[in-house]
């Protein structure tokens, strides 16, 4: 019997339902061992048009009740508040979720635009994971402001360190058994704020129950260096809120840019898969937008639920659309951003074929 898990899909805005449609082809024909049921949950910029909200009760009552969420990307500069605010629907999902954990993962592999002249020989594939609920986001929207002075708080609690600490030794765990190196690297500015020496002292505690595993801090201005002059030297490292956020888009610009980039925000009971591109109004409704970002957060999915549900066809399966992005990219076929002829679908087609 095969399983079936269900899957709340946010189709979203912009080009969000041009790049999911050929995600979904690729999930409905991907294996005979398992089988997804897709649930359509309206939200962003176009819900709160239609039903005057953007994340409507329904839609995250469903992505509460599903094995996984995909989403595409979420809102509209154009469309904001009566106050003049944009709408983040997206953040707000994490924040309802509690999914602490955002992996990005960046491998460079040759068909992509990097900006960088790697050696011979070296390759990158490293994998940032960014605290998403606290740090410097806790008082996101809501900072103190006078007319000369205006003030924002960092807060880490020991709770959610401790629990994102131990998502990355996991992980470096599992990318280790695939022959990854087993090295954790905490990206934080101890020297200079105590509650970066708190962040390190519970990395110190966590790195504690995985001898196994390699564990050494850097700070976050060095590793900004490093991203761009040595950045096959790292595994997986974990850090705070505003410093991935930052961190996670110099590794995007490092694959070319934002369009292969993908993304998961991860909670102990629920996750999204979502690609670190937004709806990118500017191409939208033109059918030429890069559906890879996407594609590859869905095989990310495919992992997690993998290793989850102890299905191993899943987690294979995973490494095989990652393989077929790499084939496709290889052989130039590709979409405009990254110099290719195809468009959107004839992009997913590609990676169909592929597979
Ligand atoms: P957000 O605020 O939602 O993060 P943003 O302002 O960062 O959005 P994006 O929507 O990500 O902007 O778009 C930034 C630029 O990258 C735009 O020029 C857009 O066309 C381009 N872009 C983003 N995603 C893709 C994609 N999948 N394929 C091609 N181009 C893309
Ligand atoms: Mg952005």
């Amino acid at each position: 019997m095969s399983k079936t898990f269900e899957i709340a899909v946010f189709h979203g805005d912009g080009i969000g339902p041009e790049i999911m449609a050929p995600t979904l082809d690729i999930l409905r024909g991907i294996s005979p061992d398992y089988d997804f049921n897709f649930v359509d949950c309206p939200a962003g910029a176009a819900s709160y048009l239609d039903v005057g909200s953007d994340l409507p009760e329904t839609s995250l009552a469903a992505a509460r009740k599903a094995d996984a969420i995909l989403l595409s990307a979420l809102g509209d500069p154009a469309v904001r508040y009566p106050d003049g605010t944009e709408m983040t629907p997206q953040i707000d999902i994490r924040i309802a979720l509690d999914l602490y954990a955002g992996v990005r993962p960046v491998r460079i592999v040759p068909g992509m635009k990097t900006p960088l002249n790697l050696p011979e020989g070296k390759t990158v594939d490293f994998v940032l994971i960014r605290e998403s609920t606290e740090g410097l986001f806790h008082t996101q929207g809501k900072g103190h402001v006078e007319a000369d002075m205006a003030e924002e708080t960092l807060r880490l609690t020991r709770r959610t360190t401790t629990k994102v600490c131990d998502f990355t030794f996991r992980l470096a765990q599992d990318r280790k058994a695939q022959g990854h190196r087993g090295r954790v690297t905490s990206v934080d500015k101890a020297n200079v704020f105590r509650a970066f020496a708190f962040w390190r002292e519970i990395f110190d505690d966590v790195a504690r129950d995985y001898p196994d595993l390699t564990a050494d801090h850097a700070y976050v201005d060095a590793m900004a260096l490093w991203f761009v002059l040595k950045p096959w030297d790292w595994d997986v490292m974990v850090t705070e809120n505003m410093f991935g956020d930052i961190l996670s888009d110099l590794g995007a610009g490092l694959m070319g840019g934002l369009g292969m980039a993908p993304s998961a925000d991860i909670g102990d009971d629920h996750a999204v898969f979502q690609p670190c591109h937004g709806s990118a109004p500017d191409i939208a409704g033109k059918g030429v937008a890069n559906p890879f970002a996407m594609i590859l957060s869905a095989g990310m999915m495919l992992d997690w639920l993998g290793r989850r549900h102890g299905v191993p066809a899943m987690i294979a399966d995973a490494m095989r659309i990652q393989a077929a992005v790499d084939a496709c990219l290889a052989a130039g076929e590709v979409t405009g951003d990254l110099g290719g002829s195809l468009d959107c679908r004839g992009a997913g087609a590609a990676v169909m074929a592929r597979l």
